[in-house]
């Protein structure tokens, strides 16, 4: 790269397979890029430079992405060389430094669910990077910045791409103290374990009411869920299908674990009251079974369907009990109240407990990552290295 840089400044000549092609000028890298080869031979005045074509990406508008595409109804998804005028529109250009992988993310590589609603989509529904152009007022040149949701990675080209272009009026600002990597161990599952929480605080729950149960509690959601709680007082019991994760459970902050088959039997209209509230990323069976568990002037979370989208429950604990079910949303969630979670998430979770959860891969790593995340194999979070 500085090679190249000192070589552009001069004006050199560039040529491929020996037959000179143009005179380079400095800051027309994407003269090159168009060109397409894999490898260039600079000359600036009398030295001769060989640059590999790696070397030359990230000056230039080709840089590495995920892109999922479907053909003659078949799902495909490769790391590929892509061309920055290919990006979606939008006022801000972000350098993408770290995403992550979440539930979401794993659909829509494997298309096990119809996440993505564009072809052909980069994925990754999270990212964290700097500015690197921007006409939006509120946005320069090296603003270190975080986005999710918003259709990211759905709708828009995501945060699988060392490149990403998107409105302004979507990025949250990083305060100084943080960094990019741990913006992104947190991610849209972190940023919506803290919606719910902020939501059972909403309707009045207090570590004094009773503990709360949070359901899926190894995945990424589960995990910052009962840090977070642990954190704020709550006595927490974990829901989960490894009950050989106890230990790992436990050393963030759960005081009880149960199996997860406990709530996947009959549901019954009302059955014991166990908990004073619950987060639930199960859904299904395992939700009704929480609503129907729920103490008295209760309020449950529901934000996940990894065990299915149906609810089959009963409307007993509403009207016996006085149950509330309240809807967690992280894709259009308002930009106040978008601000108020990352802000809280910066106060309430422990930094140690987060780094113990997080796991790091690179780009290419994410495809085989979105595989394993389907199977529920993953523990806790992953964050990707992008750039
Ligand atoms: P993870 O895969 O990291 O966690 C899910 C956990 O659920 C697993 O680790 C496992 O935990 C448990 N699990 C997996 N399969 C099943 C099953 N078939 N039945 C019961 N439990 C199961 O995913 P995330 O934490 O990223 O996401 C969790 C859910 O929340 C997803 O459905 C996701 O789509 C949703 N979500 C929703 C958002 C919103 O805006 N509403 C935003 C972010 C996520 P264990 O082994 O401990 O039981």
């Amino acid at each position: 790269m500085a090679a190249f840089d000192r070589i552009s400044k001069s004006g050199a000549k560039f040529i491929e397979s020996s037959s000179s092609i143009g005179v380079f000028k400095a800051g027309s890298c994407s003269h090159v890029a168009a060109l397409g080869a894999a490898r260039y031979t600079f000359y600036a005045k009398e030295h001769q430079v060989e640059v590999p074509r790696v070397e030359l990406r990230c000056c230039m508008s080709i840089f590495k992405a995920i892109v999922v595409e479907k053909s003659d109804g078949r799902h495909k998804v490769a790391l590929t060389d892509f061309d920055e005028a290919k990006l979606m529109g939008g006022d801000v250009t972000v350098r993408v430094e770290w995403s992550t992988v979440n539930y979401k993310d794993g659909l829509a590589i494997t298309g096990k669910t119809p996440v993505i609603r564009r072809f052909p989509m980069i994925p990754g529904i999270d990212l964290a990077g700097t500015v690197e152009s921007s006409s939006h007022p509120q946005w320069k040149r090296g603003d270190r910045v975080v986005l999710n949701g918003w259709g990211l990675g759905e709708t828009h080209f995501g945060g699988y791409a060392e490149k990403a272009r998107v409105k302004g009026n979507w990025l949250v600002g990083l305060p100084a103290r943080n960094s990019l990597r741990g913006a992104m161990a947190i991610g849209t599952a972190g940023f919506t374990a803290m919606l719910a929480v902020m939501a059972l605080e909403h309707q009045g729950i207090t570590p004094q009411l009773g503990p709360v149960v949070v359901t899926g509690a190894t995945g990424g959601v589960g995990s910052i869920a009962v840090a977070l709680l642990s954190g704020l007082g709550f006595s927490v019991i974990a829901s989960t299908g490894r009950p050989s994760e106890a230990d790992y459970l436990k050393s963030l902050g759960a005081r009880g674990i149960i199996e997860r088959q406990e709530l996947l039997g009959a549901v019954k209209s009302l059955g014991r009251e166990r908990w004073a509230a619950g987060i639930d990323t199960v859904g299904s069976t395992t939700l009704a079974n929480v609503l129907s568990m729920t103490r008295y002037g209760g309020t449950v979370a529901a934000c996940g369907l990894v065990g299915g989208m149906d609810l089959p429950a009963t409307v007993a604990p509403f009207i016996l009990r006085g149950v509330s079910l309240i809807g967690i949303d992280s894709v259009m969630c308002p930009l106040n109240k978008r601000r108020e979670a990352w802000k809280r998430l910066a106060s309430d979770l422990d930094a140690g407990k987060l780094a113990a959860m997080t796991s790091e891969i690179d780009l290419p790593n994410v495809i085989e990552a979105g595989d394993r995340i389907v199977q529920g194999s993953v523990r806790g979070r992953i964050v990707v290295r992008v750039s």
